[in-house]
């Protein structure tokens, strides 16, 4: 690393001196650069060195960058000035980088003060590549004049700085991901749950706040490994799993606890809220349909939520949420338990006799 550093630094220098005859302006040039490239190492996600590398063209060159796009095995993250037109641009990257909209992920979409989208022509639109071992990248600009030998030599400096940095930052990313992350579904593992929990129990606890679990088991699994064959089960385990955290809110948490089995962290969330949200991914779960080769795979899940209070030992409130998830496999499956009952004014069980149509809520 410090090697690499050394080595930018020597470019620098050898440039520099062949660009500007002035010593005042050459030692200028050079410290700013300098100085942008020692930050990019020091940042600590793909956004802010993405951001370093703007402020930087804009510092040395004068230059808006309109989007950087890097390549890595989870995906692909976009950085992209809100002035430009979004699908403009997007339809672009997506044709470049042979990929779908869904591949992509957005790092800002804000505007600074006094911005607005604007139409940009995408005649001269120009890239540079930079390609390391765990990413690839390209940083689409607009310029507004041709572009000097100057320009060029300071964007490839610039990028050699960004490569460097956004590859160490890649690299701790996924090592951090390995630790914690389950490679199937992509929720959190069962040992960094127990982490989270702790942690999500001692907050609960200095707040006064509540806190809730739920688990699932998928019904009748073992059924469709053996109607599906493995891969079609495996298929059902990302698809579920990504049914849920989309319908999750962002700071609450989902694990695989075992085999089609998950759990859930709800923080600020009492039992009532819990076992509503619950009912919901329920009957979500319940409505999918999941094409595989041709045919169609349907799934239940059984519930058991849980609320922890504070001073409880939370084994005991795990153990809660699994006894609950026992009864609702034994009474029957696809539901949550403790579930919710709907309770009616005598007047408006005269009118209705659905539940569905009462409106205050208990629970059994
Ligand atoms: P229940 O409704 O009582 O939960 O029945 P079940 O069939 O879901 O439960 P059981 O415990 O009998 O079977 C669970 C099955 O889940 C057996 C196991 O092979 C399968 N399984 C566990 N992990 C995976 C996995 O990662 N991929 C696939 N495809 N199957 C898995
Ligand atoms: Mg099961
Ligand atoms: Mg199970």
């Amino acid at each position: 690393m410090k090697q690499t550093l050394q080595r930018i630094t020597d470019n620098l220098s050898s440039f520099f001196s062949v660009v500007f005859s002035s010593a005042a302006n050459q030692a200028s040039a050079h410290n700013k650069l300098t100085r942008h490239i020692v930050a990019l190492n020091k940042k600590t996600s793909s956004k802010e060195i993405i951001n370093e590398v703007a402020v930087c063209l804009k510092d040395i060159l004068g230059y808006r960058l309109f989007a950087f796009v890097v390549k890595k095995e989870s995906g692909v993250d976009v950085w992209l000035d809100p002035r430009m037109y979004k699908n403009s641009l997007e339809d672009i990257i997506l044709e470049d980088f042979k990929i779908r909209q869904e591949d992509l992920n957005y790092l800002n979409q804000n505007f600074e003060p006094g911005e607005f989208e604007e139409e940009f022509s995408l005649k001269n639109l120009v890239y540079y590549e930079l390609g390391e071992e765990n990413c690839y990248s390209r940083l689409y600009m607009l310029p507004q004049k041709s572009i000097t030998v100057f320009h060029d030599e300071v964007v490839s400096l610039i990028l050699q700085g960004c490569a460097t940095a956004l590859s160490k930052q890649i690299q701790m990313e996924n090592l951090k991901d390995a630790a914690v992350v389950d490679p199937l579904t992509g929720c959190y593992n069962r040992r960094e749950f127990e982490n989270q929990i702790n942690r999500h129990s001692a907050t609960a606890s200095r707040h006064g706040q509540p806190l809730s679990l739920f688990m699932f088991d998928l019904d009748y699994f073992k059924k469709i490994n053996d109607t599906h064959g493995h891969l079609g089960g495996d298929l059902v385990l990302k698809e579920i799993s990504l049914l849920v955290r989309d319908n999750m809110r962002t700071g609450d948490v989902l694990a695989r606890y075992g085999g089609e089995e998950f759990i859930a962290i709800l923080p600020e969330t009492d039992k009532t809220k819990a076992m509503e949200l619950a009912d919901r991914l329920r009957a979500k779960i319940a409505a999918m349909r999941i094409p595989h080769n041709g045919t169609t795979i349907r799934v239940t899940a059984s519930f058991g939520v849980s609320e922890y209070t504070p001073n409880t030992d939370m084994n005991k409130i795990i153990q809660d949420a699994d006894t609950m998830l026992y009864k609702a496999k034994v009474n029957g499956r696809n539901r949550v338990m403790p579930g919710l009952i709907k309770i009616c004014s005598p007047k408006e069980a005269d009118k209705k006799t659905s539940m569905n149509l009462c409106n205050s809520l208990s629970t059994i």
